[in-house]
């Protein structure tokens, strides 16, 4: 509960972040999006700071002023979130660090006067009539089912799991813990979506918030909302996993088959990546410096890499892009699979020494299933009661494909220990950012078409690639450095302006680590090696020359001070280098963002140093297999989507052998 206080407090504190781009609607949708977060621990504490603002001590002791901060004006409450961002005090920097973005998030999200200023079209008209072609179950109260295998999660990984056991003859049953939404659903709304389609709506963090953390929560997970680029292994990732992992898969042509057979289902091309403006200028910039440029495989059919492809992180409307959700997911079900969404499984369940099941909480308001709503409605089942209720799935075994921070979570929730939650990698990402001349909306056009692996060619396989992303307001105004509030409202009318260069890097850092809380939630304590470090800030240097080459009137980045440059200004751009090595990649200092979670549940023949064995099978757990990214030795170094499939499609291939 919240009391008035914590929410005056908040909408005080927003409107001094928001200036101009505040409006009422903001303070109650950011306590939804504070109420997605995953634990309960942290936002407890947030709100009682929030209501200790409002008492003289607490405004005294966090805020440096002895009088309640609902109420203040705007002002004041802005420098007083300016002092929170710049303090020494880690605690005042966390404040500003969990509100900031909860506020321009809210703010520019969704249609209102921020984002109306920003130039932003909106979606592109409403979503097609089409009608959804799967059928998830329904569990009308508690409830048991049976089944040969429990696949948890339908994203890269448990989708071609679900498809290939389903295939092999096996009676398989998805939990989803994401709702179904299908072609007629994505709205392209962009706070809608990244409430409905993304974990936790997308306000999970690394625990000393240096870094977003971005997946899929969907039916058909990350497949849903990602960039369908379509990377298979480099050989000598797939050569380093050998050697971490012991397993001989990775170099004797059994993973690289699997690579094959998931690239040609999921229909990788190169002929539908037409850049738009955002990749052309990469493109450009590149080409100017005499530098690698290449188009990137993606995972669609009939794409029409137009404007409108911009949105497809909400959601492909067209059913172009290869998710599992209109690819294996279809074929698993036309194999008898029984697809359940709405399921949260919150732990397996154990018969002697071996995985038996999957106990999951339903929450009938996650399905996204609007007949389920109506249902309710007229049955006159009110949010509580027809909320939540218990399914437990009774299998001969049980594969875990949550994503790298979900799946560990799991294991550790039922129990088992050893590695599982350890060597977490992020593949951390920051970009540089330019602003032309001409329009260039990044928010629109095809989602991924040009990378470039320029720095690897010049300081290794671990240096950071460049491609750029989608950027809508929401995205964009969390990214943005926010200095004070008039700077970023202005930043935030010149959006139409801006363009990126991503700058993806591959970390190496072994101390990643998935805990979970009292309540369950994860928690993720990751950071940035001086190596990663050092490799991302060579990275945001190069990719300021290629928006530099490119055109661009003005270079920045997305550290907290936003150092910037203009182009041909040599002093200029001298200070500039200075600043951004100064201020670093550290937390406080800039947010980075991860789209790519992996390596919490290492496969490996040592369970010193792993945590399932060479065929997927928990070391501390026979019965229990683990088939999405959690199973990487270290990062795919590119992004990981069929590095994903071709090792969920090795586990289920195994099992199913093992099975029948
Ligand atoms: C915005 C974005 C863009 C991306 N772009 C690309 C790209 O262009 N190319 C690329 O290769 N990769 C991309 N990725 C990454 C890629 O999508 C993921 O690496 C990949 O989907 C991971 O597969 P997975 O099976 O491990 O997990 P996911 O695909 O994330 O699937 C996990 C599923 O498990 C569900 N789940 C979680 N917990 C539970 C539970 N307790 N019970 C039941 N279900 C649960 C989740 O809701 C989710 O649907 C992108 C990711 C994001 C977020």
């Amino acid at each position: 509960m919240t009391s008035s206080s914590q929410q005056a407090v908040l909408a005080a504190l927003a409107a001094g972040i928001l200036g101009e781009a505040y409006d009422p609607a903001v303070p109650g949708r950011m306590l939804e999006l504070l109420h997605r977060a995953p634990g309960r621990r942290d936002r407890d504490r947030l709100l009682a700071v929030l209501g200790a603002l409002d008492t003289r001590v607490g405004a005294l002791l966090l805020a440096g002023r002895p009088a309640p901060l609902s109420g203040v004006a705007p002002a004041e409450a802005e420098a007083v979130v300016r002092r929170w961002a710049g303090s020494r005090l880690v605690p005042q920097r966390r404040l500003a660090a969990a509100i900031g973005p909860l506020a321009l998030l809210a703010a520019y999200g969704w249609p209102g006067p921020a984002r109306d200023a920003t130039g932003y079209p909106g979606p592109l008209g409403p979503p097609p009539d089409l009608p959804r072609r799967l059928v998830p179950l329904r569990p009308d109260g508690d409830e048991e089912l049976a089944c040969d295998v429990v696949v948890v999660g339908s994203g890269a990984g448990g989708g071609v799991a679900a498809a290939a056991l389903a295939r092999a003859g096996l009676d398989v049953v998805v939990l989803e813990k994401g709702g179904y939404r299908a072609e007629r659903d994505f709205t392209h709304q962009e706070g809608d979506a990244l409430r409905d389609l993304y974990l936790y709506g997308t306000t999970l963090t690394t625990d000393d918030l240096g870094c977003r953390i971005l997946a899929g929560s969907t039916l058909g997970g990350g497949t849903v909302v990602n960039y369908s680029t379509s990377f298979v292994t480099p050989p000598a990732v797939l050569a380093e996993w050998a050697a971490t992992s012991g397993v001989e898969a990775f170099v004797n042509g059994e993973v690289e088959a699997a690579l094959e057979a998931v690239a040609a289902r999921a229909g990788v091309t190169e002929a539908e990546s037409r850049p738009g403006a955002r990749d052309r200028l990469l493109e450009r910039g590149l080409e100017r410096l005499g530098w690698h440029a290449g188009p990137l495989p993606r995972n669609v059919r009939g794409c029409p890499q137009d404007a409108g492809c911009g949105w497809c992180g909400f959601g492909c409307r067209t059913g172009a892009k290869q998710s599992t959700l209109v690819t294996y997911l279809e074929e698993a079900a036309a194999a008898g699979a029984r697809l359940v969404v709405g399921a949260d499984a919150r732990r397996v369940l154990v018969d002697g020494d071996r995985a038996a099941g999957v106990e999951a909480r339903m929450d009938r308001r996650a399905t996204g299933v609007e007949a389920w709503a109506e249902g309710d409605r007229a049955a006159g089942v009110g949010a509580r009661a027809g909320g939540t209720h218990r399914l437990v799935v009774r299998a001969r075994a049980v594969v875990a494909a949550a994503g790298a921070i979900e799946t560990p979570a799991l294991l550790l929730r039922s129990g088992l220990g050893g590695r599982v939650g350890h060597h977490l990698r992020l593949h951390p990402g920051t970009a540089a950012v330019g602003v032309f001349d001409e329009p260039v909306r990044w928010w629109e056009g095809t989602l991924q078409a040009r990378y470039s692996a320029q720095l690897r060619k010049l300081l290794g396989p671990d240096a950071p690639i460049f491609e750029t992303v989608p950027a809508h307001p929401g995205t964009a105004a969390v990214a943005l450095p926010w200095r004070w509030a008039a700077d970023h409202l202005d930043l935030m009318a010149r959006s139409a302006n801006l363009s990126l260069v991503g700058v993806l890097c591959r970390d190496t850092g072994d101390g990643g680590r998935v805990r979970v809380d009292r309540d369950g939630s994860p928690r993720v304590r990751w950071r940035l090696n001086p190596a990663d470090e050092a490799r991302m800030h060579a990275g945001v240097v190069a990719a300021a020359q290629v928006l530099a080459a490119a055109g661009a009137g003005e270079v920045f980045t997305l550290q907290r001070q936003r150092p910037a440059f203009r182009p041909g200004d040599r002093d200029g751009h001298r200070d500039w280098l200075r600043a951004v090595r100064r201020a670093g990649f550290r937390p406080g200092r800039t947010t980075l963002f991860s789209y790519h979670q992996m390596g919490s549940c290492r496969i490996g023949t040592d369970p010193a140093t792993s945590a399932v064995g060479p065929d997927h099978q928990a070391h501390d757990l026979p019965g229990l297999y683990v088939a999405d990214a959690s199973l990487f030795p270290t990062a795919s170094g590119v992004n990981p989507m069929l590095s994903v499939m071709a090792l969920a499609h090795r586990a289920a291939t195994l099992l199913s052998a093992r099975l029948a």
